[in-house]
């Protein structure tokens, strides 16, 4: 939304409108790729607004910038702080997305000007979408029609780790996402080095067998989404059982269901693979089960997860 004045972004320990937080074409951040980031989703609650999991975030936002060698210089502490007040600042935002990015016009990879800056930007994503076109956009669908990725791009722990949530992470994903959508696929799932199942550009993977075990792609080769974890408890919550574990392109043609996760997706039910259609039903019922609590649990509505909940008009 250009200008979006009602919006200010938390900068390295201000506030800042939003129209004035900008980087030049370039800075090392967008040259090299080089901006870490995380992304947290925000719920209205009879509490006021909370963000889900903000501790995991931040955790997993630090990870990430030791993974690219940032020189970050603020504690686990202030960066929560940051998301928090940048929540409080913007009544309504939906999400939190927090960054650590080099703003400095810099020459070769190690910048001169190591400064890294952080900017944390609490907003509804979706304001900014619809202000573009003159139709509201259709959002993305209930289920997905989902495309295997065939044509294997660098996707290796040695280039670039797939726990680090860095913006030069997301060239290949973008790529093949690319290529489904033109197909007219909704989304599509990237397979590792190997050939096995991975994750999806944004989302993580699990599958259904026919005994009602959930299975996914062990952690060594996707991100650690918040989701993902939070779904494996709640799963467990149910007594179902969860086994991480390498899985081949046929598991998922041979699923009884299979869904995405992700902080935008939710838990994202699949219908169909390559064209053909996916279990018996979509969603199926395990799948239907998780989505459901997996929304009661980020809406504070599930006492045993309430934890999972910052409360920022309450946090200190
Ligand atoms: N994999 C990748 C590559 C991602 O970018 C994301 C989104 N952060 C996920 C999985 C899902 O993670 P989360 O559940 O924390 O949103």
């Amino acid at each position: 939304m250009s200008g979006a004045p009602h919006r200010q972004i938390w900068l390295d320990g201000r506030l800042v409108p939003w129209s004035e937080v900008t980087v030049h074409v370039l800075s090392h951040s967008l040259a090299r790729g080089s901006l870490v980031f995380d992304y947290m989703s925000v719920h209205a609650t009879p509490r006021g607004p909370a963000i889900f999991r903000l501790g995991e975030h931040v955790a997993r936002f630090l990870k990430s910038v030791e993974l690219v060698g940032l020189p970050l210089e603020q504690s686990e502490e202030e960066l929560r702080g940051a998301c928090i007040a940048a929540v409080r600042a913007n009544p309504g935002a939906k999400v939190v997305k927090l960054n650590a990015f080099l703003p400095s016009v810099e020459v070769d990879v190690v910048p001169v000007d190591d400064h890294v800056a952080v900017a944390a930007a609490a907003y509804d994503p979706w304001e900014d979408v619809q202000a573009r076109k003159e139709e509201p956009p259709a959002r993305p669908p209930k289920t997905v029609r989902l495309w295997l990725e065939k044509e294997r791009r660098q996707r290796r722990p040695d280039i670039l780790h797939p726990h680090a949530k860095v913006a030069a992470n997301y060239t290949s994903a973008m790529y093949a996402k690319w290529q489904a959508k033109r197909r007219g696929y909704d989304e599509v799932l990237l397979v590792d080095e190997r050939g096995l199942l991975a994750e999806g550009p944004t989302t993580n993977f699990f599958l259904v067998d026919s005994g009602g075990t959930l299975r996914t792609p062990p952690e060594q080769g996707v991100l650690l989404g918040v989701t993902r974890s939070s779904v494996i408890a709640l799963a467990e919550a149910e007594g179902r059982k969860v086994v991480e574990e390498p899985l081949r392109p046929e598991a998922l043609f041979g699923a009884a269901e299979a869904f995405l996760t992700g902080t935008s997706a939710g838990v994202w039910p699949i219908a169909s693979v390559d064209g053909s259609a996916l279990g018996s039903k979509c969603p199926g019922p395990v799948s239907e089960v998780l989505g459901a609590r997996f929304r009661r649990a980020t809406a504070g509505e599930d006492p045993a997860f309430a934890h999972w909940l910052t409360f920022v008009n309450e946090a200190g």
